[in-house]
């Protein structure tokens, strides 16, 4: 990625306040390049106000009368919009945009434009796009404060950029450690076993319950005593069951 080549684009905002929160939202994830579509107020007290320590994101803004000259030079363009009001069009959300984003600004200019806190982008404005990025939402309202949209877009591509922004978890602060693979692997021959003799799994017919079982507890990373506690449960099952016998089952007797 190259923060450089990517600049933010606000079309025609109406409100200085929300200027300064995206001037800051940017900064805050390591970009520093905005312009500003014919802003309706701008240098603004309010503006200058919500950047903060922002200043100077506002400071070197660029301010142009038209979305042609805001996106004149760029190889790539991503529109934002709320889901409700896109059109067909290639529709990413944030982080998989930022992929699309960091790999198009290795090679050129990319923006990423926003629309009017009242009317959003245009369909005329969201053609020019390469892509469409929508932040999933509600069902019930889908639509962001622009400066808060602004953030988690910006968000998305400081994690992408910064792999190291990543929360660090490793087992050495994890109070038991990661339970081996050949513990798991006797852990389902245990349950495959006690699922046989309580009469859940018939071994003659199995479908696919082990290979779902399988991937359900994969999916959870358990550690030791977690399976040995699941290893207890199927131990005490067994004691008080009677086993099924599945011979006389399937052979029924006929
Ligand atoms: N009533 C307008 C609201 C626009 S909100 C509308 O429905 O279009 C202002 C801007 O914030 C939008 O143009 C878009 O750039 C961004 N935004 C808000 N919600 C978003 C969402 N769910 N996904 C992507 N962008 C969003």
């Amino acid at each position: 990625m190259n923060p450089e080549h990517i600049r933010i684009v606000l079309v025609e905002p109406s409100h200085p306040g929300n200027i300064g929160a995206v001037a800051r939202a940017m900064k805050t994830m390591g970009l520093g390049r905005l312009v500003l579509v014919a802003p309706e107020q701008f240098p603004h007290e309010e503006a200058t106000w919500r950047a903060v320590w922002a200043r100077d994101v506002l400071e070197s803004a660029v301010v142009v009368d038209t979305l042609d000259e805001a996106i004149a030079e760029c190889g790539f363009v991503v529109g934002t919009c709320a889901r409700d009001q896109r059109l067909p069009w290639p529709v990413l959300d944030p982080r998989r945009s930022a992929l699309e984003v960091s790999a198009n600004s290795r090679r050129g200019e990319v923006a990423i434009l926003f629309g009017r806190e009242d009317n959003g982008l245009s369909n005329e404005e969201l053609m020019r796009c390469n892509l469409h990025l929508a932040i999933p939402t509600s069902d019930a309202y889908s639509s962001l404060n622009l400066a808060m949209a602004v953030q988690i877009v910006c968000y998305e591509l400081h994690m992408l950029a910064n792999g190291d922004a990543l929360p660090q978890t490793s087992n050495a602060e994890w109070d038991e450690p990661l339970a081996s693979q050949e513990n798991i692997e006797r852990f389902y021959v245990h349950l495959e076993e006690t699922l046989s003799q309580i009469g859940f799994l018939n071994p003659a017919a199995p479908r696919k319950l082990m290979p779902r079982l399988r991937r359900l507890y994969n999916r959870l990373g358990m550690d030791e005593m977690e399976l040995n506690i699941l290893r207890g449960i199927l131990t005490e099952t067994q004691k008080r069951c009677e086993p099924v016998d599945w011979s006389q089952q399937n052979g029924g007797g006929s």
